[in-house]
């Protein structure tokens, strides 16, 4: 089976990705190769992140490899936090501070339109490639939900009317940014 390292210590993004692969492509985390240091993510934007963190492991570390970066990028904020998201509310990338940050950034805003922007850069053999995947909605008004992880509980995406953190894994991963951005992928690596 093929391997390529997904350069990420976040489990939970690895589990999201292992789910729809269905066993086609073995999928090794950071953890799985034992590389246990964060990885330089310090571009200006998505693709300059993703590309720098896929690069790192494949010609430091010698694996065919992906990467994602991903940014919430709201309307009445001029597209903030973006690629600031983890770090919006401070350098602990603490996921509740950020998200009250944005709720109290928002407090007197009606455009409540947001998305997120998922983009991979995968170096596999001598070649690199780019995918994109968007996922359009709002933020909600306070948070709800419990599953997910970062600004989950704050997002409503345009097609429900619950947020990610109120969603199975797989529900967030049939519409959400990343699960676009990795069927794209997928679908690419399953014609090589
Ligand atoms: P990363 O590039 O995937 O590490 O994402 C950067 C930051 O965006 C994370 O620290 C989270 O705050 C946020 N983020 C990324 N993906 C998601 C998601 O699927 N749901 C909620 N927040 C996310």
């Amino acid at each position: 089976m093929k391997k390529i390292v997904f350069a990420s210590q976040n489990e939970n993004k690895v589990a999201e990705i292992r789910s729809q692969l269905k066993g086609r492509i073995e999928i090794l985390s950071l953890n799985d190769i034992n590389y246990h240091k964060d990885l330089a993510e310090d571009q200006d934007n998505l693709e300059g992140n993703a590309i720098q963190k896929a690069s790192f492991v494949k010609h430091e570390l010698g694996y065919d490899c992906f990467a994602d970066d991903t940014g919430l990028e709201i309307e009445a904020l001029g597209g903030e936090p973006g690629v600031r998201s983890a770090r919006y509310a401070g350098e602990t990338k603490d996921a509740e501070a950020n998200m009250k940050k944005v709720l109290e950034r928002m407090s007197s805003k009606q455009n409540r339109k947001a998305q997120f922007r998922t983009v991979i850069s995968l170096f596999i053999g001598e070649e690199q490639y780019l995918f994109e995947g968007v996922c359009k909605g709002e933020i909600s008004k306070e948070k709800r939900g419990e599953k997910g992880f970062g600004y989950d509980p704050i997002f409503i995406p345009s097609s429900k009317d619950k947020t990610f953190a109120e969603m199975s894994m797989e529900e967030k991963a049939e519409i959400g940014h990343r699960g676009i951005a990795v069927k794209k992928l997928i679908s690419f690596l399953n014609k090589l």
